[in-house]
């Protein structure tokens, strides 16, 4: 019922705008329809905001269901004004670890869990596994709280989307770091303790802080997390009404650069911008030294060449540039389902393969993410040597 007067007639209802607008953001794509994965309902997914609703918002009309997107959070350059303009001089924060994985909006229809990428696409890997190791927690959760969404982050080696492991998730991980209802409000600190009693794990907290006391310790803090390789924080209103800030460390902007570099022609441009801003914006307030700064320098440059000389080195070898997650399935049904939800949505760039399948049926398979301008460029540059 893509465009049909009914279709649009349930959409306008759903999402309070008029029709004539549901009409026109179907056509000009700002809503799309989905049936991809889950045979039992189709949805829509808003790729841009659209009348009050934010992007990735999804719409079950079968259900009369509509998830709410998830705002995004702005980031601190600088942490003290950003702390006492935001939260005010007399304001109190919650300050929590920012997990790198993927955001998940996990939900419940007819029964059953289901788990949401930013975009508004229901994946059916995400969904699986969590089924799978939460499905039960999940459940009673929704029992006692059906107008909730749970928003998490997906994260671990076996993470499609940012492969990285945490020693509390090896393989893969969900922790909760908001509800929010269905009509938008999110839970406070102290409500969303609650996930606690049904066996879900949240986001590490460091404390709740004045913001003269965060001001001190948010830089410590972060120089741990840092030395131990991890993202950063994020620092919140433990009302939860004011929007929160995320912040990160020096060794996520490393990595993320290193990792970039190896895809320097697809991801360059956009990392080296932010990731260098935020080094400089962190050297300042920090005051640091001529040798703080040398190493901060060498560890930002050796990223960047170093990631661009392995790419070479690697397409000189003639590999392509691809990167390899190892997934796991529970079957080759839910395998296939994936594998059509890749093939789908990259057009063929990633593709995954079965490697080995278990005695109990479980599959093992490995992503493979092609970023195709690095390879072509590389190679013609190996080749002719002239960009
Ligand atoms: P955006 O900035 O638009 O949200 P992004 O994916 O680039 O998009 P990130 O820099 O990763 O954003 O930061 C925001 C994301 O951090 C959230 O969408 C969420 O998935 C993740 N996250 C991890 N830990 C937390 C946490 N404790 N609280 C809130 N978000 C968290
Ligand atoms: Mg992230």
């Amino acid at each position: 019922m893509s465009g049909s007067e009914e279709g649009v007639n349930y959409l306008s209802e759903l999402l309070g705008a008029e029709e004539w607008k549901v009409r026109e953001a179907l056509k000009r794509g700002t809503i799309r329809r989905v049936r991809l994965s889950f045979p039992d309902f189709e949805y829509y997914r808003l790729v841009r905001d659209f009348s009050g609703h934010e992007r990735g918002t999804i719409v079950v009309p079968e259900h009369d269901l509509v998830v709410r997107g998830f705002p995004k959070i702005e980031r601190a350059l600088l942490l003290e004004p950003a702390l006492r303009h935001r939260f005010g001089e007399e304001g109190r924060v919650i300050v929590e670890e920012k997990m790198n994985g993927h955001n998940v909006r996990v939900f419940e229809v007819e029964g059953e869990i289901y788990a949401a990428t930013r975009g508004g696409l229901i994946c059916p890997y995400t969904t699986h596994r969590v089924r799978e190791r939460y499905g039960e927690a999940l459940r009673a959760f929704f029992e006692d709280h059906p107008d909730a969404v749970v928003c998490a982050e997906f994260v671990g080696r076996e993470n499609p989307y940012v492969s990285k492991e945490y020693p509390e998730a090896p393989d893969v991980g969900l922790f909760v770091f908001d509800v929010r209802d269905l009509d938008g409000r999110f839970w406070s600190f102290r409500e969303r303790e609650a996930v606690d009693e049904y066996g879900l794990s949240r986001v590490r907290c460091f404390g709740e802080f004045s913001v003269d006391e965060a001001v001190e310790e948010i830089p410590r803090i972060i120089r741990r997390l840092d030395r131990e390789g991890r993202e950063g924080v994020v620092i919140k209103d433990p009302e939860r009404r004011l929007g929160p800030l995320k912040y990160t460390t020096h060794a996520a902007h490393v990595e993320e650069l290193e990792w970039a570099f190896t895809f320097a022609f697809d991801l360059g441009r956009d990392f080296v911008l932010t990731r260098t801003i935020r080094e400089g914006f962190q050297s300042f307030e920090w005051e640091e030294d001529e040798e703080e700064l040398r190493r901060r320098a060498e560890d930002v440059g050796r990223a960047i060449v170093e990631g661009l000389r392995r790419a070479l080195e690697r397409a000189r070898r003639g590999e392509g540039a691809v990167e390899e997650v190892p997934l796991t399935f529970a079957s080759m049904r839910w395998y296939r389902r994936y594998e059509e939800f890749v093939k789908r949505l990259t057009g063929g760039t990633h593709s995954v393969e079965v490697v080995d399948r278990d005695e109990d049926g479980r599959v093992r398979a490995v992503l493979r993410k092609r970023y195709v301008r690095t390879e072509d460029k590389l190679r013609q540059l190996l080749r002719e040597g002239v960009l």
